[in-house]
């Protein structure tokens, strides 16, 4: 129940070939110790995260370095986690959740070049294993595209799902498919098939981008044992004494760890957007804005707080538990180190400092 900031680490990608090649400048400089330096003309500015990955960190340096080992031990442990990447459109969200993998290609990826789900989800299933914990598993995946929220796991065309509110269960979407996985070939398949049904386009900016918010949520519930003895010299039968016969049940834990991989902000201008895929950069960034406001409402002492406007969109109703409520939320924010993307990159980081004082009560 103790207050705990949210943890925010930044990703910086290399440039592109596209970028060296018609000579973009680097403009964001990784000094060590957590922090960046952007430099360009009338901008000089240092930001601190809690880990910086440049251009040369593998995909298992990001791993280990955000905290997201732990974060799976904690959600095993039965907490609500939650990490989300968010940046500008063509920043590395997508590659830092999942590696190129789920981008089109026919060829599975290198194994040294998945991504953070792949990672925890063999974390996972070693834990679940190594320790003779009996975790059962299950995953749903859910997009919202267009200020739709639509299930990636069900088959068929993509059809609008609920979104609910109720006491017990805060914001919660209806109907939607949990499937069950004991393997890792399992839940990557799963991951996989609903991540090509997930809506993306082709713009100036990134062939393969996403259109949609994606959330896929782990739940892991270790099963309750019905009768156990109570370890020696706990409570009334005193030392040395073994509590047969007496029933007790181990509580039963339900966690959750979810993926959050956002749509990309986009200036409409940059991407060349026009008809549908402007109209889905306007909801894209719409939400996005939303999730900025409960963020800076968020960041405010307790007492200051005013309102919290989950309400302003679809994507901040489901990420009102993680933000504001119990959950423990791991932040990735993806910039590019081109001196093009300078205006977008300086949102990112003004976004991710103020994300920093974000703070739950897990
Ligand atoms: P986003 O999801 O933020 O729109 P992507 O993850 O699709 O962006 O990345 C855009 C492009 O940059 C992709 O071709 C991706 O493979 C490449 N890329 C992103 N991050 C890295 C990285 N750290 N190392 C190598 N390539 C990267
Ligand atoms: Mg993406």
């Amino acid at each position: 129940g103790r207050e705990t900031r949210l943890r925010v680490v930044l990703r910086v990608r290399p440039l592109t070939c596209t970028e060296t090649r018609r000579g973009d400048q680097r403009v964001v400089h990784s000094l060590g110790d957590g922090t960046v330096h952007v430099s360009a003309a009338r901008h000089n500015a240092t930001f601190g995260f809690s880990a910086v990955f440049d251009a040369g960190a593998s995909q298992e340096t990001v791993f280990e370095g955000s905290g997201m080992r732990q974060l799976v031990e904690l959600a095993i442990d039965g907490f609500s986690c939650t990490v989300f990447a968010f940046g500008q459109t063509g920043s590395g969200k997508t590659y830092t959740l999942m590696g190129p993998l789920t981008q089109g290609e026919t060829q599975p990826a290198a194994p040294g070049l998945l991504g953070l789900m792949q990672r925890s989800f063999a974390c996972l299933l070693e834990q679940s294993r190594s320790c003779g914990s009996d975790l059962v598993l299950s995953a749903s995946y859910l997009e919202i595209y267009n200020e739709q929220v639509r299930d990636l796991l069900s088959p068929g065309p993509p059809c609008a799902l609920p979104l609910r509110w109720s006491k017990t269960r805060g914001f919660y979407v209806e109907n939607q498919l949990n499937v069950d996985f004991e393997s890792l070939e399992t839940i990557a398949n799963l991951l996989q098939q609903g991540s090509q049904r997930r809506r993306t386009s082709a713009h100036a900016l990134n062939r393969h981008s996403s259109r949609s918010h994606a959330l896929l949520t782990i739940h892991i519930r270790s099963r309750a044992v019905s009768t156990y003895l109570a370890p020696l010299g706990e409570g009334a039968c005193g030392a040395g004494a073994i509590c047969g016969g007496e029933n007790s049940t181990y509580p039963s834990k339900q966690g959750t760890l979810c993926f959050v991989d956002l749509a990309g902000s986009e200036r409409v201008k940059e991407t060349g957007s026009s008809g549908e895929l402007s109209v889905e950069a306007n909801n894209i960034n719409r939400s996005l804005l939303a999730l900025g406001h409960c963020i800076s409402v968020l960041a405010k002492p307790r007492g200051k707080r005013t309102h919290i406007p989950y309400r302003d969109s679809k994507l901040t109703r489901l990420l009102a538990h993680s933000l504001g409520g119990s959950g423990i939320t791991l932040m990735i924010a993806c910039i590019s180190p081109s001196s093009r993307c300078l205006s977008e990159t300086l949102s990112t980081l003004h976004y991710a400092s103020r994300a920093r004082r974000v703070t739950s009560r897990p």
